[in-house]
């Protein structure tokens, strides 16, 4: 969902063998922590063709989703290594997409003065997830997943429908989309929409593109909007991300 225009080539070999073992081992969800405390998590494959999976995961809630103190899933270690390794290189020597970057730059300035949202670290759930994409892609990917949390009271679950494809943008929802929408008729509620952008730059802020995008689930019933750079989480409510957007527009970012 960012708006560079890159041509990424896949090495789609590299990929295929291990996708369907992967599809069917879902995110760690107790992020490195007590393995027998691990929820039995119900694994619904939805679509794998040419490097892209969409898949839904479905488990019993717990608190520790939401909590910031987990040992280090290794590919979230992997990946702030590499990202500690090239951080003095010139960017433009890393992706000639640097362009990109200076806007998204831009973007996370405007979004840190205006102050809407919060930066905080990223949460269990969130670093499960990008973990996930890690463990497809790499750690030196720009490819993006999306993943969309939903969770309901009765009894607690959550689920969570995962998209993630061969190339920057993350696959389109019009597969999920009916699925989510009949879930919200039958009792979940869209909690968050979570996207990352990694790569050499990683800024942790929504693309215009991606505040658009969120708009249309917000108005499905969206709660938040998350945008996750491997170290910090950009959290937006829904109303947040209106404001956001309007704002952005205006001032022509
Ligand atoms: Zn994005």
């Amino acid at each position: 969902m960012r708006t560079r225009n890159r041509a990424v080539l896949i090495l789609l070999h590299c990929f295929l063998g291990e996708a369907i073992a992967r599809a069917e081992r879902p995110p760690d969800f107790q992020c490195g922590g007590n393995a027998r405390e691990e929820p039995a998590v119900t694994v619904n494959l939805l679509r794998e063709a040419e490097g892209e999976i969409q898949v839904s995961w479905r488990f019993n809630t717990r608190e520790s989703l939401w909590g910031y103190a987990f040992p280090n899933l290794p590919e979230i270690a992997r990946y702030r290594s590499w990202l500690e390794s090239v951080k003095d290189t010139p960017k433009q020597e890393l992706d000639e997409s640097w362009e990109g970057y200076a806007l998204e730059q831009r973007i996370e300035e405007f979004v840190r003065t205006r102050r809407l949202g919060i930066l905080r670290p990223m949460n269990c759930l969130e670093s499960a997830l990008l973990a996930t994409q890690i463990s497809r892609t790499g750690a030196e990917s720009l490819r993006e997943f999306v993943g969309y949390v939903l969770r309901s009271e009765v009894p607690s679950e959550t689920k969570i429908y995962f998209l993630s494809g061969p190339n920057v943008n993350p696959p389109r929802d019009n597969l999920i989309k009916p699925m989510i929408r009949q879930d919200l008729e039958s009792g979940w509620w869209l909690y968050a929409i979570i996207h990352n952008h990694t790569g050499p730059h990683p800024a942790a802020a929504p693309s215009a593109s991606d505040a658009q995008y969120g708009m249309f689930w917000v108005e499905d019933g969206a709660q938040r909007f998350i945008v996750v750079n491997g170290i910090e989480a950009f959290d937006v409510s829904g109303a947040e991300l209106k404001q956001f957007l309007h704002a952005a527009k205006r001032d022509g970012t």
